[in-house]
């Protein structure tokens, strides 16, 4: 039987659908061999996860989706093969946490202001011990039935520029990189297409990135298509780093992401999990 890799999705740690154990389960089911759990800012589903592989035969990788700033914009960085309890790591992490916490009553208190009260006590209730994210206050929308979609949630108020947009200080992503790197991980740029940059400035934005480290990007995603994939490898080539395959899988109910449905790496590629030991 061949690998199949996914280093990219999500759980109730942050703003996923399926408990670790779920998501573990489900991916084994999807035929996936190597899988990493990347929860934005939080280690937290890893233990739970890890049992589930260890019971599934499943490779689990230490994963995490970091938010970062470069030129005050947000950038995520995944980090594989981490270890979650590096110290520079775990303080980095809480860090983030905290500026989670922070934004969250922020967004809230936007929402007030936008006659919607009552959005922080729910989110929590939402996210439990997990992280809160947009994708909860979105829920949140969605169920007080302001907006009838996710996606309308992020157009009309939680988007940038929109009233309950909320810009926020993450790490500087050259800390994110090398915190990732000092817990014996490699840094992947994750989906680098989503932040419609324009080519000359990723080319910037990749030569900061492997300034400080950072080892690989993603190529392959959920919804990559031929063209998306073609792109990226260049970029990847140029900057020798090597390429990343993750669905960043979040919800079930999503049709279009499905854990290990991915398209392969291009041949002339190196494969990040070759960076892993
Ligand atoms: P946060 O890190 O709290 O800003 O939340 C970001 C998360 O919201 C992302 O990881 C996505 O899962 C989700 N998200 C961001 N933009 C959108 C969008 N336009 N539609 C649906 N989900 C989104
Ligand atoms: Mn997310
Ligand atoms: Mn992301
Ligand atoms: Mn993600």
């Amino acid at each position: 039987m061949s690998d199949i890799y996914d280093l990219h999705c999500h759980s109730t740690a942050s703003d996923g659908v399926l408990s670790p154990t779920e998501l573990v389960q489900r991916a084994s089911q999807h035929g996936v061999t190597h899988l990493s759990l990347t929860d934005h800012d939080t280690t937290q589903g890893l233990a739970e996860a890890q049992a589930t592989a260890d019971a599934n035969g499943i490779h689990l990788i230490n994963g995490i989706e970091l938010s970062t700033n470069w030129q005050n914009h947000c950038f995520h960085i995944v980090g594989l093969g981490i270890d979650p309890l590096n110290p520079t790591l775990a303080a980095g992490i809480r860090n983030l946490q905290l500026i989670r916490t922070e934004r969250a009553e922020q967004i809230a208190a936007k929402l007030a202001k936008n006659r919607i009260p009552g959005a922080l006590a729910a989110v929590k209730e939402i996210a439990g011990t997990g992280m809160i994210t947009r994708t909860h206050f979105a829920d949140f929308l969605l169920s007080q039935r302001h907006v009838s979609t996710q996606q309308e949630a992020f157009d009309r108020y939680l988007g940038s520029g929109k009233p309950a947009y909320v810009s926020t200080t993450w790490a500087e992503l050259k800390d994110a990189v090398s915190w990732i790197t000092e817990a014996d991980g490699v840094a992947v740029l994750a989906h680098p297409l989503r932040y419609k940059l324009t080519a000359s400035r990723l080319r910037r934005l990749l030569t900061s990135f492997k300034d400080a480290g950072g080892q690989s990007m993603e190529i392959v995603t959920g919804r990559t298509n031929p063209d998306e994939i073609r792109r990226t490898s260049l970029f990847a080539s140029q900057f020798q780093l090597a390429g990343s395959v993750g669905s960043d899988f979040h919800n079930p109910a999503n049709v279009w992401v499905e854990l290990g449905r991915l398209a392969p790496l291009p041949k002339q590629i190196q494969p990040v999990w070759e960076l892993l030991h």
